[in-house]
């Protein structure tokens, strides 16, 4: 906006509201009637640019003026177009035009530069966001399989094949799990010698804390855990022939690669 000086004064806008134009080379108001302010002096129905100056009519590249015919009074909402000269709809004389306020031809140039860069730049978004979204897409891609990958490592790595009981088993928690005989098992390296413990419902579950069992094949017999280091022969109510176990007791086949 231009700063404005010598300006009409003691509008009321009594029949209409002024109007202000932002163009090319003037900023203007538009005052849809004629009046005279406290002190007497009259102001027309038209347009006063920034420096105060006084226009009747006005065409302005894109935009629409009202402009009045100065012969029968009638007005016109007009908006211009390039080599038009307006008349009157009701008399047929030409409007008097006191200026055509549009954009110099370099600055149009300049505009439609700006406008040409504008499209090379949504041009370039799009590419790179079309780039983005491949690469978006490959990444996904690559990181589900990645996943996908690890996953199945991860269930293989869970698994086990045990050949004594003829099935795959299980982690459950630190321990390998068969649910058929609801057996819990581990390779305890913790304490020499390094062998394989039993933890079986129905006869460990009646040991409290305890009841991990070993199995002893020089002796071909069960010890179980009572208490706190404490072993003893399983107890011969307990069936053990419906116990199974590793045939090579010290030997931990899970972990050989
Ligand atoms: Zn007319």
């Amino acid at each position: 906006m231009r700063k404005r000086v010598n300006q009409p004064t003691g509008w009321k806008g009594a029949s209409g509201t002024k109007v202000h134009y932002h163009l090319y080379e003037h900023d203007y108001d538009y005052y849809p009637e004629s009046w005279t302010d406290e002190e007497g002096r009259d102001f027309r129905e038209g347009y006063y640019d920034e420096n105060g100056n006084y226009y009747a009519n006005i065409l302005a590249d894109g935009a629409t003026t009202m402009l009045k015919c100065e012969y029968c009074g009638n007005r016109i909402l007009y908006t211009m177009k390039e080599g038009d000269l307006p008349s009157c709809d009701k008399c047929g004389s030409q409007f008097d035009i006191q200026i055509k306020d549009k954009v110099a031809d370099d600055k149009r140039q300049s505009k439609s530069k700006i406008i040409d860069n504008i499209y090379m730049f949504i041009g370039l978004g799009a590419v790179l966001f079309y780039i983005c979204m491949f690469v978006g897409v490959c990444v996904f891609m690559i990181s589900g399989a990645a996943k996908a990958f690890n996953e199945k490592k991860e269930e293989s790595s869970q698994t086990v094949y045990v050949e004594e009981i003829l099935r795959n088993c299980s982690l459950d928690g630190e321990d390998w799990y068969d649910p058929v005989t609801e057996t819990w098992f581990w390779f305890n390296d913790e304490e020499q010698p390094y062998q394989w413990q039993y933890w079986v419902e129905g006869i460990s579950s009646d040991y409290g804390d305890y009841g991990w069992m070993e199995y002893d094949p020089d002796e071909s017999a069960w010890y179980i855990e009572t208490s706190d280091g404490v072993w003893t022969l399983l107890p011969d109510k307990y069936d053990a022939s419906s116990l199974w176990h590793m045939n090579d007791e010290y030997t931990n086949q899970f972990e050989e690669d």
